[in-house]
Order: C-alpha cells, then structure tokens, then sequence
C-alpha cells in the first residue's frame, strides 16, 4: 500500500493524503461505474443541448436538481454533476492562455463514483458506502481510518477497481531546531545527502539497471511491433503486452524510489533535521544538449518524481523543504572555493582539500543555501546507502510500504439496508 498526496481530479479538494485499495471487479462495481457515466452523459447533453438552443449556461446547482441517478446516493450523484464543472472551470481558465483548449464535451460509458462523508461509514472494522435508498450498499474489510472521501476509479494497470480513500493531510509539529541538510538529485546517484556531519550517498545502480532495461525493452518491443500489419490481431496482442511489461518495470522503479526517499527522510527525522534544502535541477532538460545517449539518460533521470516524493515525505514528518538552484555546485572546493573539475571518483583540489566527487555537490548546495563556508574539519567520510528489498523505516510513521492487502470485497453478498 502506497500513501501519498495527489491533486483530485475534479478540483473540489485541496491536497489531500490518498490510501490507494485495488478492490478486484465486480458486476455491481460495474453498474456504479457505469451508472456514473450515465449520469455524467446526460449532464454533458443537456448542458450544451441547452447552450445550443436557449443560450443559457445552466448553472450547477439547476443541473444537479435536473438529474440525478436513482442508482447512486443522492451526494455521489452531485459529486458526478460537480465534477463535470470543474472541469469546465478548469478549461475557462485554461482557455485564456491557450485559444485550442477544448471544452468537456465527450460522454463516458464508466464514470469515477464519488462517495462523500454521508455515504461512508465505519463500525466493526467494516466500511459501508451507501448507493442510496433501495440499493444494495458496499462493504469493505477496512482496518484503517474513516476517509472523507472515497472515489473509485479504474485501474488500467492492474485492469481492476481501486478505492482511493481521501483523508485530510494531518498537522505535523514542525521539528524544532536549526539543523539543515541538502540534497544533490543525480544520475549516478538519485540523492546525495549532506547536512554539514554527514554525507550519505543512495546508491543508485539497481535504479540506473531498471531505467536501462526499460529503454531496451521499449526499443525492442516497438520494433516488433512495426513489423506487424495495421489492425492485425497479433500488432493488438503486442501492444497490450507492451503495455503490461513497461507497467511492471514502473512499478518496480516507483518502489524503488519510495523506499530510498523513506528511508532518506527517516533518517532526516532522526538527526532532527529542521530544513531540506533540495538542489533544483529543472533547467538541465532544457539548455543543455549532451548528445543522443546522455540526453536519453538525463530526460529520463527522475529527479523530479524523487524530489516529489521527497517533498511530500518530508511534510509529513515536519521537516520543511526548500529549492535552490544548483550552478557550479559540483566543482567547487569546499575549503578554498576554487573551481575544480573531477576526474575520477574522487575530488582533490591544489589547496589538499579531497574527498568522494559526489558529496561535493550536497555540500556545496547546503553551503549556498546557508551563506556560509562549510566547515571541513566536521565533515565525516561519506557513507553509501544501498537498496535493498527490504529497506527498514526507522520511523513507524513512515512505513509507507506496507505489503499489498487488498480488503475482501464484500460486494456479492447481500447486506440490507
Ligand atoms: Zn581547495
């Protein structure tokens, strides 16, 4: 099970923390979805009919007493209307920028199904979501919190239904002290850490072996794939298997990156680390051409999933998170401040200053941020940080990757109202 925080949608909530739960399918999981997109298709229908005709942008509230679905609750049928607004919002503003943008206008056979605190209830270890009156209800081993929101959708990869159950991001006490630490996101390795004592390398050759495996397999796949006709049964049955084997991969890197910034940030919390500072590498993409191979490499280089999931992590513990850009910070000596640039594995300058490359970088960062000279005397021999498959949190707090356990549905069997 992976906990994290993504925007909705529909845009009715702000950000909020998402418990993900793959549920199987059903008929009757089915039927909601499908009773959603019903119900999403006639909105859409009437809205522009009405437009077309009359002129007259009907407001929400007028359609969602126009219809509704006596297949859903009364509040997931206002959750289906209302997300059609929002996106309608969405693509008002969006069109001030951008004259192309296109206005929601395709009908859907499946629809998300929204249920709302009212809908939801939790006793026994039991959690009941409500269909409305006269509608069987389902019900879920849950052994965890009651959400305040849940919204199923569908799970292309696992071509299943998945509950994402919303809870409202939790007030962490910010950690008291005035320790800063940095971070280096790279390629060779995804995070360097330093905070001044420290300097922890996250090894990243599994990372780099996966990334190098999926280009391969891309390659391959699609190769294989253009030689088969148009429309023929075998081009279909290898798309889908493309699909699928690049799915698998992503989900490996994923959990790689989950368990290094876990463990990173548990080790944050532990050296009560007050600020992260993260070297912000966005422009790299964009100015630098490196020629075809390097380029591959780095438009692949995910920093920006890690740098995500460290953001996101390091909020949850109180540790506060802040970009800074990161020119030179690889070259610089960090006792004399010349500029140097490293042959191999290690950094030594004319003033006798060495050390490992790689902690360069995170140090120099945590320097500028600081606006001071680190002291080198402090500094501990880097230590490398390997991944392996079953990483220990220290934290309890941040065991995010639990073991993936599915709650029984429930469905099938009847249960009155
Ligand atoms: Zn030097």
């Amino acid at each position: 099970m992976v906990l994290f925080i993504y925007k909705l949608s529909n845009a009715i909530m702000p950000q909020y923390i998402v418990r993900k739960v793959k549920i199987g399918k059903t008929l009757q999981l089915d039927e909601l979805a499908r009773a959603a997109g019903e119900l999403y298709s006639r909105t859409i229908v009437s809205f522009w009919r009405t437009v077309r005709k009359k002129d007259v942008w009907l407001s929400g509230y007028s359609m969602e007493k126009w219809h509704i679905s006596d297949k859903l609750h009364a509040h997931t049928s206002d959750a289906v209307t209302q997300s059609f607004y929002a996106s309608l919002k969405s693509w008002r503003s969006r069109r001030k920028t951008d004259p192309n943008s296109k206005p929601p206008r395709r009908r859907r056979w499946f629809y998300k199904v929204i249920w709302k605190s009212s809908a939801i209830k939790l006793s026994g270890g039991k959690l009941r979501l409500s269909n409305g009156k006269g509608n069987q209800p389902l019900i879920f081993d849950w052994r965890w919190d009651k959400p305040k929101q849940i919204e199923m959708g569908w799970n292309r990869n696992s071509q299943c239904y998945e509950l994402r159950a919303c809870y409202p991001q939790p007030n962490v006490n910010p950690i008291k002290s005035s320790r800063t630490a940095a971070v280096d996101l790279g390629e060779i390795h995804p995070m360097v850490i330093a905070d001044g004592i420290n300097t922890d390398i996250y090894n990243g050759r599994l990372l780099r072996s996966k990334r190098q495996y999926q280009n391969k397999l891309k390659a391959q796949l699609s190769k294989l794939i253009d030689s088969k006709k148009r429309g023929s049964k075998r081009r279909k049955k290898l798309i889908k298997s493309k699909q699928k084997q690049l799915a698998k991969i992503n989900n490996q890197i994923k959990d790689i990156e989950h368990k290094l910034t876990s463990k990173a940030v548990s080790i944050l919390k532990e050296r009560s680390i007050q600020t992260l500072v993260i070297g912000d590498v966005r422009d790299i993409r964009n100015n630098i051409d490196y020629g075809k191979k390097a380029n591959q490499k780095l438009h692949q280089w995910n920093f920006g999933s890690i740098r995500q999931k460290l953001e996101y992590k390091c909020a949850k513990v109180g540790i506060q998170t802040e970009l800074i850009t990161e020119e030179y910070t690889s070259q610089m000596c960090l006792s004399c401040r010349r500029k140097n640039k490293p042959r191999n594995r290690n950094y030594r300058c004319s003033c006798g200053f060495k050390t490992h490359r790689d902690s360069v970088g995170a140090n120099n960062i945590r320097a500028k941020y600081l606006g001071e000279v680190p002291v080198v005397g402090l500094m501990a021999e880097p230590s490398g940080i390997r991944w392996y498959p079953h990483i220990q949190c220290n934290s309890t707090f941040l065991r995010v990757e639990e073991s993936p356990e599915f709650p029984e549905l429930r469905s099938e069997a009847i249960h009155g109202e």
